[in-house]
């Protein structure tokens, strides 16, 4: 393998492989509710990039629900997923978190959020986790360039970044950082810096994705009037393999594509192929002789 993937990482680590039971915690989003924003970044579609997530009713049967059906020797990662799972007073998150903490299969939360959505005292909370289970939070950060991150609606500027970081790292909660590559108006250096920001910080892990338009997002809008155009498989590929290289060698490497729902994708349609996509990644590192870290420098 020539970089760390979570399913290594996860068997190695539990002896075997993880399900993901993604949850709708009920919460909304600060950058759609006016808090710092209306509207959402202009990519994030309704359900606030919990897509994939059919299930209904409460959290505690969501993930009953997810569980019924599952082995008696499974192990599952709780993932609170639509929009800002941090978004909401410190006695509602332990309460929503406990809910979906019931089965004793459940191994890690893993939490989504915004880095303006982290405080001292969201950090305190999940750390009180930490004895029972692992815990990670996922950092929706996408690019380290404040006039992309204005362009695309994001809410925060980078600063707000390193601040979580900071404090996540000071309570020790591993966190995993979102990076989209093929945003609007970027070129192949905004996501080098990206990298070396995101390197900076030391995550335990990252996502790497591609920019994809949904249906019913401001970036369809702008794909409609000519305003973006989506990066070309090619492109991908060799693009998401150079990052890959100047990653840290330690990151666990979430997930190298996107993986839109397809009746919600607009653009671009070679996004369905996300196997094929990651074939063709490997092949590129491989033809090239890189592997995660390869072009890594303090
Ligand atoms: S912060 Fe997340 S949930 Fe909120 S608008 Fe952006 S992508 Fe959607």
């Amino acid at each position: 393998m020539r970089y760390n993937n979570l399913s290594g990482y996860l068997r190695k680590k539990y002896g075997t492989r993880l399900s993901k039971i993604c949850i709708d915690g009920g919460f909304t989003c600060p950058n759609r509710d006016g808090r710092c924003g209306f509207g959402g970044c202009s990519f994030c579609a309704e359900r606030g990039a919990g897509e994939h997530i059919n299930q209904s009713g409460s959290i505690r049967e969501q993930v009953s629900a997810a569980l019924t059906t599952a082995p008696t020797d499974g192990k599952f990662i709780a993932y609170f997923q639509n929009f800002t799972n941090t978004y909401a007073p410190v006695s509602i998150l332990r309460e929503r978190y406990d809910a979906a903490l019931i089965d004793e299969r459940i191994k890690i939360l893993a939490v989504g959020t915004r880095p303006d959505c982290i405080d001292e005292e969201v950090a305190q909370l999940l750390a009180s986790y930490l004895d029972r289970l692992d815990v990670w939070v996922e950092l929706g950060f996408q690019t380290a360039s404040d006039a992309t991150a204005i362009r695309i609606n994001r809410g925060y500027l980078k600063a707000q970044f390193f601040r979580a970081a900071e404090i996540l790292h000071r309570y020790g909660i591993p966190f995993v950082v979102h990076i989209m590559l093929g945003l609007p108006c970027e070129v192949e250096a905004d996501a080098i810096a990206t990298v070396a920001a995101v390197n900076s910080v030391r995550p335990f892990g990252v996502k790497l994705h591609s920019t994809y338009v949904m249906r019913g997002t401001r970036l369809e809008e702008e794909y409609l009037r000519g305003e973006y155009t989506p990066i070309a498989r090619e492109d991908y590929v060799r693009l998401c393999a150079e990052c890959i290289a100047r990653l840290r060698p330690d990151i666990i490497l979430h997930r190298i594509t996107g993986d839109c729902p397809r009746d919600l994708l607009v653009a671009p349609l070679w996004n369905t192929d996300k196997n094929g996509v990651i074939a063709d990644i490997n092949k590129y590192m491989k033809e090239n002789r890189l592997c995660q870290g390869s072009r890594f420098s303090e």
